[in-house]
């Protein structure tokens, strides 16, 4: 890890090029590399020598990229994937078989609770989740000899609550058993979750890490600092035959979960983004400390706006006051709380329909945390299916609309949603 601040890390990490290299992180785009001897291919497969061989497993665009991420969140390795869903997967598959279970934050990104009670379920995996009003009492009983892992997002989508690192990671530590976060929406520009006891790290770098909408892609990142030797963990501490009985924790110390995430279930699954995908994520990197520092400020700005505005029934941003997450977010997000802000329109659906519609410089698309301020209303779009009072049971009421505050002039984006709410006719319903 380089001693250098999170700013120059966006920019410095990673790929430093030798005496008359390109300057600029260059494409391999290969999906192979030469050797001169088979001995050497041959201690490459038994893992005895460093070196890429095939590009489902590493490529050297995708290992500078992943050596920037993982110093910038202070860890020891890192391994780039296809996704952000991805990403979530080998996380917990890493540490994680048929018959085990795991505890998940109840508040959490849509697709990971798809992955977590459908897919995963299909594998004989099981998810406890932790609600809100749970006590510590009732947050322990939920952990049996079988639980793997603890999982939350720092800052959860779309629900935007702060999650508690240092009181989960006592939690899971307690256990024998690491923390996992998805730090996705915070970026390790506003928190390295590392430095809080969390053990593994995870991003949809579709977001504000790329920052431009153009690539899907993910991250899983290792602190190094989990002790996987204590019984739980047979998959990382005995012999892997696929590999001539390598044994992780031995062989790879302190890098032993993200070495086995790699060769193992990179290896089997084939989820490695391409070097081009990769390349494209460094570039939105490079400028991720600019990007983040604006869009918290103009989120603050439009949240502090619809909060003054008689038209809006509630704002959700945890920098607010009146937040219930305030002193959280203080806490672990002491720059900033991301783009991203939630609020409610008096008149419920057919006001924020209105609302949407007439929006002129914000754009209605599924995505958030990229440079350009977009909305979606999820009780017209992802979650049309479900009636006004399921959606109140899912924590998403009819009238909520979700911004992502984009990197604009605040000004711009202000005026934009004055004459939104002026077409809008509270009292029509
Ligand atoms: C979008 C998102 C994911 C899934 O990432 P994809 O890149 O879309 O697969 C996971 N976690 C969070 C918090 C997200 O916002």
């Amino acid at each position: 890890m380089s001693n250098y601040k999170i700013e120059t890390k966006c920019i410095q990490s990673g790929y430093k090029p030798d005496n008359g290299e390109a300057r600029v992180l260059p494409i391999y785009q290969s999906t192979t590399f030469k050797y001169d001897s088979a001995d050497h291919l041959g201690d490459l497969f038994d893992l005895k020598a460093p070196g890429h061989m095939y590009s489902r497993i590493s490529n050297p665009t995708l290992s500078f990229v992943e050596e920037k991420i993982a110093d910038m969140e202070g860890g020891v390795g890192a391994v780039l994937t296809t996704s952000g869903q991805a990403a979530n997967m080998l996380a917990i598959l890493n540490i994680t078989s048929c018959g085990q279970n795991f505890v998940s934050l109840s508040s959490i990104y849509g697709g990971t609770i798809n992955l977590f009670s459908v897919s995963l379920k299909r594998m004989g995996i099981e998810v406890r989740y932790v609600t809100p009003e749970m006590t510590d009492e009732e947050i322990d009983a939920l952990f049996d000899e079988n639980t793997t892992l603890v999982f939350g997002e720092t800052i959860a989508n779309p629900a935007l609550n702060v999650l508690d690192i240092e009181k989960f990671a006592n939690i899971a530590h307690k256990h024998g058993l690491p923390l996992l976060v998805d730090n996705t929406f915070a970026t390790p520009v506003l928190c390295r979750p590392f430095e809080f006891g969390a053990d593994i790290v995870i991003h949809s770098t579709t977001k504000y890490m790329d920052g431009h909408a153009t690539v899907v892609g993910g991250c899983v990142v290792d602190s190094g600092k989990f002790n996987w030797d204590n019984g739980k963990f047979p998959g990382l501490c005995q012999p892997d035959e696929s590999y001539h009985g390598v044994v992780y924790t031995k062989d790879f110390g302190e890098a032993a979960y993200i070495t086995k995430l790699r060769v193992q279930l990179v290896r089997d699954f084939g989820v490695s983004p391409s070097a081009m995908n990769a390349f494209l994520l460094n570039l939105g990197l490079e400028t991720l400390h600019l990007r983040m520092e604006r869009h918290c400020e103009n989120a603050l700005k439009v949240a502090k706006f619809l909060e003054s505005n008689d038209k809006i029934s509630w704002v959700n941003y945890p920098k607010l006051e009146s937040s219930a997450d305030f002193d959280l977010a203080s806490k672990y997000l002491p720059n900033g709380a991301c783009g991203v802000i939630s609020f409610g329109i008096k008149g419920g659906r057919s006001s924020a329909v209105k609302f949407m519609d007439s929006l002129k410089l914000a754009a209605i698309v599924v995505h958030v945390a990229d440079a350009r301020t977009c909305v979606l209303h999820p009780a017209s779009t992802t979650h049309r299916q479900l009636t006004d009072e399921q959606l109140v049971d899912a924590g998403i009421g009819a009238d909520l609309i979700r911004m992502s505050v984009g990197i604009e002039n605040a000004d711009d984006i202000i005026d934009d949603i004055k004459q939104a709410l002026n077409e809008v006719d509270c009292n029509a319903n």
